[in-house]
Parts: structure tokens; C-alpha cells; sequence
């Protein structure tokens, strides 16, 4: 370790848990984290500032003003540009760390894209907002023997779990079936900021577990910031007739595309990049004499009151104001083509 870091990092160091050879394993570290919004920028900036040298952020949305309240790394500016959390979230942690390596892809996270994304972390942090990428991350890392850690919060509630396969129960040994039905989400039933950075801390506090080797007992943890209550049980054992860990089945892994999508709890639909990069200057000139275009070098945004149409250089376009998955197909096969 070079001096710079030896100081830097010094009151890390110090702390028995971590130590020199604790941090010298996170700055080798490559962590991942999937979703960038409340609990993923909060990872981001925590793995970023303890010197974890390799980060990768995924997400798949911009910035709003309606996250500037619980999205710690964001501000008022990406929010009025609407810059992609990925973006933004890299651009700010190049200013808290410019030592480490941090790299933000605005993608959506998919069976096609999994491995290349996952492939070589040491972990993954679920910043995620659905069970749908849950189960295809407890899928990949269970297949590739990746540790990663559960996370998500709603209102004041929330919840971890580290995953470690091989040794711990794994997202289907606990739960075998993502929930039926609708579930409460922040845009349904709102969320207090600090559950999602207490949330966030305990899924941090698991990784640097992780990454320093250290002993990590597998605990669930709830907690609920506003009612009170802070609960730890030991994470059952594994199922011995878990369709992931123990019959490695991986279903998540198979589906090779994925048809339009309603964004959880929003009132938006996803039409899925569909394979060939879209010129985002020519389909902004192209879109200008029909509506209120901006455009920037992560995406175009097209208003076709009442809806609005975001368009990412692969094609990925997100139809907000309307959850009909045929009114996002039509809209955007009559603009984007
Ligand atoms: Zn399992």
C-alpha cells in the first residue's frame, strides 16, 4: 500500500475488523452494484470512500426531483438535466475518490448482459427496486459462486440478507417464489430517507465483511425506523431441495428477451433495447418538429402530452404516464421506430 492510502484510509486501518490486510483486500475488490437509486448510491459512495478499488454501478433510470430526497449522491442539477443515476453517480464519486476506479453503465440489468456485468465481482449489492432482478442476480451469483447481499426498504421498513453460496441460504432457500400480486413500493407507500441509508449501511457493513475475509454470520435483519424495532435471526439453513443452490436450476438465466414492462410502482413502461444502437442526434432532429425534445449524450426525452418518451443510446426507451404496455409499444414504434 502506497503512503497516500496508508494515510487516507488510516482510521479504517485502525480499526481492528479491517487492518492493513483488510483494506489492502478492498482496494483489489471489484464490487458491483445493481440499481443506483436510494439504497445503490448510498453503497456507491460508502464502498467508494473505504477505498474499494474496482466499483461498477448499473442502473437503468435518470435522475428526478422526486429522488433528491433519499438518493444521497444525486443533486439538483442531474435531476433538472435528468442525467442517468449511472452517470451522475460515477461523475460525483470521481470527485469523493479519484484514486479508486468507478464506472457507471446505463443499462438495464438482464439474463443477456448478467454475466458480463457480474461476471468477475467479488460481490454484488442489490440496489435493486424489483424481485424480478433479484432472482436473476440470486441466479448468476449462485451459478458463478458470487457472494451478494439483499437489501430494500419501503416507508420505514426494511430488510438484508447476505447470500454466500455454497455456505449460506440463498434467496430461494428463503423466499422460493418472488410475492404474488402488487406490493407496496416508495411511489405507493412513500419512504423515509434514513431507512434507506440504514438499510444501505448494514448491506455495506455485510461486503467489507466479505471482502476482508472476515467471519460473516448469515443474520436477516429487519428494522423499522418509525414504529421502532430492530430484529436479527441468524438466516436459516440452506434448503436441500432449493431449485438454485441445490438442484442448480436457473431460470432467470434462460430468458433470452424480455417483452415491455411496467417500472415498478410508476407509472411508465420499458420497452427493452432491441439489439442495434440508436443515433441519438438523428432521432432528435428527426423528433424536433413533432414535440418538446431535449436531448443529451445519454438520452432523449420526447413529449407527446400526456406522455413522455426517454429514448438510451441502445434503444432501451422508458414511455412514462401510462402503465399500458400496448400504448408504450405503439408510441414507440410510431417514434422510435
Ligand atoms: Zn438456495
Amino acid at each position: 500500500m502506497d503512503p497516500s492510502d496508508r494515510e487516507r484510509y488510516s482510521r479504517q486501518i485502525l480499526f481492528p475488523g479491517i487492518g492493513e490486510r483488510g483494506q489492502e483486500a478492498l482496494l483489489r475488490a471489484h464490487a458491483v452494484i445493481a440499481g443506483c437509486g436510494a439504497l445503490g448510491s448510498f453503497h456507491a459512495a460508502a464502498l467508494a470512500r473505504a477505498g474499494v478499488g474496482r466499483l461498477t454501478l448499473i442502473d437503468r433510470d435518470y435522475v428526478e426531483p422526486s429522488n433528491l430526497h433519499r438518493q444521497w449522491l444525486f443533486e439538483e442539477a442531474d435531476a433538472a438535466e435528468a442525467i442517468p443515476k449511472a452517470a451522475a453517480a460515477e461523475r460525483r464519486l470521481a470527485r469523493i475518490n479519484s484514486s479508486i476506479q468507478a464506472r457507471g453503465i446505463v443499462t438495464d440489468l438482464t439474463s443477456a448482459n448478467v454475466a458480463a456485468l457480474l461476471g468477475d465481482a467479488d460481490i454484488v449489492l442489490d440496489g435493486t427496486d424489483n424481485f424480478e432482478t433479484r432472482y436473476l442476480i440470486n441466479d448468476f451469483a449462485v451459478s458463478r459462486g458470487i457472494p451478494w447481499v439483499y437489501g430494500a426498504a419501503v416507508a420505514a421498513y426494511g430488510l438484508t440478507m447476505p447470500v454466500i453460496p455454497g455456505r449460506t441460504a440463498c434467496l430461494r432457500c428463503v423466499y422460493p417464489d418472488p410475492p404474488a400480486g402488487a406490493q407496496p413500493t416508495c411511489e405507493t407507500a412513500g419512504v423515509l430517507n434514513v431507512i434507506v441509508s440504514a438499510v444501505a449501511s448494514i448491506q455495506v457493513a455485510d461486503a467489507l465483511h466479505i471482502l476482508t475475509g472476515a467471519a460473516l454470520r448469515a443474520r436477516i435483519t429487519t428494522l423499522d425506523l418509525w414504529a421502532g424495532g430492530i430484529r436479527q435471526i441468524d438466516a436459516p439453513p440452506r434448503d436441500p431441495d432449493c431449485p438454485t443452490c441445490a438442484r442448480r436450476e436457473f431460470p432467470y438465466l434462460e430468458e433470452s428477451r424480455r417483452a415491455p414492462e411496467g417500472l415498478c410502482g410508476r407509472n411508465a413502461v420499458q420497452i427493452a433495447a432491441a439489439g442495434r444502437p440508436v443515433d441519438l442526434a438523428a432521432l432528435a432532429a428527426r423528433l424536433a418538429p413533432l414535440g418538446a425534445v431535449r436531448a443529451n449524450e445519454y438520452a432523449v426525452r420526447f413529449a407527446v402530452p400526456p406522455y413522455e418518451l426517454t429514448v438510451f443510446p441502445d434503444g432501451r426507451t422508458i414511455v412514462k404516464n401510462t402503465s399500458d404496455k400496448g400504448v408504450a409499444r405503439s408510441l414507440y414504434a410510431r417514434y422510435v421506430g
